[in-house]
């Protein structure tokens, strides 16, 4: 079990975007732009990786969810997603999550 799902059940706190049936947005706790949400499917998947056909549906939804969620967020002028994906990819929770990062323009390329 990783932290996300502690925070899906509401075992420690975090401050909650949006939630539904499938899919859980919450502030990420260590912001790297002025908003920093992090969008997670309720299933526990571990990564982009760990995906199978049974997930296609919430594999859309999430997808389907970004811009929802980032209207809500107020990013009217744009906003970057990233999945990172295993350890050259840098991801340090093992509960697949799509950070939502906006409010300033962001530079490209990441490191
Ligand atoms: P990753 O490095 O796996 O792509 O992203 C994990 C993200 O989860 C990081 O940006 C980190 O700041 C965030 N994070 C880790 N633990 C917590 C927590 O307990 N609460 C919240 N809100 N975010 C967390």
């Amino acid at each position: 079990m990783t932290i996300f799902t502690k925070i899906i059940e509401r075992e420690i706190p975090a401050d909650i975007v949006h939630e539904d049936d499938l899919c859980l947005a919450f502030h990420d706790v260590s912001p790297q732009a002025p908003t920093h949400v992090l969008l997670i499917p309720k299933k526990p998947i571990v990564s982009l990786d760990a995906l199978t056909a049974d997930d296609t549906a919430v594999a859309g939804h999430l997808l389907m969810m970004v811009p929802q969620v980032a209207a809500k967020l107020g990013l009217e002028q744009g906003y970057r997603t990233v999945v990172n994906t295993g350890e050259h990819g840098g991801q340090s929770v093992f509960h697949l999550h799509i950070h939502i990062l906006g409010g300033r323009a962001l530079s490209w390329p990441p490191g």
